[in-house]
């Protein structure tokens, strides 16, 4: 069994609830446990409102693209942004590590991201955006 699709939404608040609902529905076919969409669900919450809050901080109007593949068992999910880029990607997973503690972010996101998901690979480069790419 394999599928795949491509979203691109505005940076706003109100599309993290959409990007949970698009993967959720998407994933759906593979008959996951309440548990696996649940954590596909934070992870892909986690990564959308990091590019929204961090990537374009906050402004609102900008692309931010989901990609959901699957091939049998294997779920793919990237979340992609053109926006500010992480200098030391190391650092930023650190637990704990936040640029925003201003913004009361505890530092946990991609902690959560590697906990409830198998692989997390970022990539990013100052000043051209970060892509995560999320594998379970
Ligand atoms: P929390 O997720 O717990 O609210 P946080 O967002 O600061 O806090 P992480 O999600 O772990 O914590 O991200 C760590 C840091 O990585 C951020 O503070 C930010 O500096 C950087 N970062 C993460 N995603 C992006 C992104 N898409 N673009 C630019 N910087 C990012
Ligand atoms: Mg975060």
């Amino acid at each position: 069994m394999k599928n795949r699709m491509t979203l691109t939404f505005d940076s706003r608040s109100e599309n993290e609830s959409l990007a949970r609902v698009t993967v959720s529905g998407f994933m759906a076919p593979l008959d996951p446990t309440m548990e696996e969409m649940m954590d596909v669900k934070t992870v892909v919450s986690e990564a959308v409102t990091n590019a929204i809050i961090h990537g374009y901080d906050s402004e609102d109007g900008k692309d931010i693209e989901l990609h959901c593949a699957y091939e049998n068992d294997e779920l793919v999910i990237v979340i992609s942004d053109n926006g500010s880029g992480i200098e030391d990607v190391e650092m930023a997973k650190e637990p704990l590590y936040t640029s925003k503690p201003e913004l009361e972010r505890s530092g946990m996101g991609f902690t959560i991201m590697e906990n409830f998901m198998d692989h997390v690979l970022v990539t990013s480069s100052p000043g051209n955006g970060t892509r995560v790419e999320l594998r379970k």
